[in-house]
């Protein structure tokens, strides 16, 4: 059984030999992450470059995920690296103080304009939480705060104020050039962090189209202002990514279940691939095998209807990417073979919005109610599969597309397989043969086998599906019998 749920792995020094990655690329992984957040473009461009090369002398599609830095607002650097805050004792954040320069009584900050956003009576998460400071009084640059969780405090930790509320703009200056070196490395995904609104994505797409880039772009689901707008967000994306590192901090780790659970749903719902991200391995990053907690996040998150799990650190900087990625793809599997994810009443009482959609939903339907082996698709722009993939089937979905965007760009959706294909005719019977060699070649389908096609009327027009069939492999001109 093919996995249906896609893995993304973050590349890091930890996978930067083309043996550590050729053994990624083995264990299934489906797209890689490029996080900007640590290294520039340069390393990050021969990174893609590697893996789209190593993909291909393995025959795989594997999609490239550009993560940018976003408006992370960090503490500046300390004296001497690092400070131990004690409980109950007075620290500063002070804009006015320099890099370098940060003690056990003050260290300066990144965002300058964070005096003016905060409050007395605020708290403030450092280090995703493990330091955390209420804010007595805001004095021109300083914030004067009191030592709630005291420990370690070392340079460049990132600060959070619970509930949200900081006003800093999605895309920094550091975050539009690289958007321009997502173009030129023609990167499948562009994910921004931080957006506030669906206005902070669409400006991200501009830039990206302006630079000649046709990449997807996810909205990164970390700040708890995009949980107002989520609708609106949706609608200007084209996946998000529930990146509950970040978000945890912001709004109480014991909201996230239910807020992963509901992004989920209202992703799928508006035909929007959805990514879960963050810590789901994360003993992996020091141990061989998952504790059983992150065994059932994974699996819970494929019952959930997630598109795709993500790895981090576990597959960037960890002792063994290669079997983090291993065990995800073996839970995926046991998981997808539930019922709850193989069946759908998805769209039963909604009316269709588009001919696609249509012809999509009644494939899933006829697909899931009369058990045949495959789906496959013929399409330009990966719509069409895209419908298909937000329905729960056990049933394997072949995007056959010419396009290489395509191909790469449905690495990310559940239950969808690029496919290189062009049909060399018009001449019906043989196009039904040259769909089903295509899928005997693969070892996909057997003689006697039911396949559903989709296909436009017209080659090359891009939303044109307008037709659905049956066939069945072995004779490709008979109308296949009643299976009942
Ligand atoms: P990050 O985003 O890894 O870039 O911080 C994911 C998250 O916040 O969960
Ligand atoms: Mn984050």
């Amino acid at each position: 059984m093919l996995r249906r749920t896609k893995i993304i792995a973050t590349l890091g020094p930890a996978t930067d030999n083309s043996r550590a990655l050729d053994r990624l690329i083995e264990a299934g992984v489906d797209v890689v992450r490029l996080n900007f957040s640590h290294e520039g473009g340069d390393i990050q461009r021969e990174r893609a470059e590697t893996v789209r090369n190593r993909a291909r002398a393995h025959g795989r599609q594997v999609g490239v995920l550009v993560d940018l830095q976003g408006p992370k607002i960090r503490i500046e650097r300390f004296r001497e690296g690092r400070v131990l805050l004690q409980e109950g004792g007075r620290f500063s954040l002070d804009a006015s103080c320099a890099t370098g320069e940060g003690d056990d009584a003050q260290v300066g900050i990144t965002y300058k304009a964070l005096p003016s956003d905060v409050n007395r009576g605020d708290t403030l998460l450092l280090d995703d939480g493990r330091v955390v400071l209420w804010v007595e009084d805001v004095i021109g640059p300083r914030i004067e705060c009191r030592v709630v969780v005291g420990g370690d405090l070392s340079d460049c930790k990132g600060i959070n104020r619970q509930g949200g509320g900081l006003s800093a703009t999605a895309l920094t200056d550091k975050d539009r050039l690289d958007i321009r070196s997502a173009a030129e490395m023609a990167a499948d995904y562009v994910a921004i962090s931080f957006p506030r609104s669906a206005a902070d994505v669409e400006e991200a797409r501009a830039i990206l189209r302006d630079a000649g880039g046709n990449g997807g772009i996810i909205a990164k689901i970390e700040r708890a202002e995009a949980l107002d707008s989520v609708e609106e967000i949706l609608e200007a994306s084209d996946a998000v990514m529930i990146a509950r590192g970040d978000l945890g901090v912001e709004l109480g780790d014991a909201s996230l279940p239910p807020i992963q659970k509901r992004l989920i749903h209202l992703a799928r719902e508006r035909n929007r691939v959805v990514i879960t991200a963050t810590q789901m391995m994360e003993s992996m990053i020091e141990n061989q095998i998952p504790t059983r907690a992150e065994v059932f996040d994974v699996a819970n998150a494929v019952l959930d209807g997630t598109d795709a799990v993500m790895l981090s650190a576990e597959t960037a900087v960890g002792k063994y990417p290669d079997k983090a990625v291993a065990a995800m793809d073996r839970i995926c599997r046991e998981a997808e073979k539930q019922h709850q994810a193989r069946t759908s009443s998805h769209r039963i009482g909604t009316d269709f919005q588009s001919i696609n959609e249509a012809i999509a939903m009644a494939t899933m339907y006829t697909a899931n109610h009369l058990h045949v082996t495959a789906i496959a698709a013929l399409t330009e722009s990966g719509d069409t599969p895209l419908w298909m993939s937000r329905i729960s089937s056990g049933i394997p979905i072949y995007a056959l597309t010419r396009h290489v965007s395509t191909r790469r760009k449905v690495t990310l959706f559940r239950g969808v397989y690029p496919v290189s294909f062009a049909l060399s005719t018009d001449d019906i019977l043989v196009a039904n043969k040259e769909i089903l060699d295509e899928l005997l070649r693969r070892g996909t389908v057997r003689d006697g086998d039911l396949v559903l096609i989709t296909k436009g009327d017209q080659k090359g027009i891009k939303g044109g599906t307008n037709l659905m069939k049956i066939l069945q492999v072995g004779d490709p001109s008979k109308v296949p019998p009643d299976t009942h």
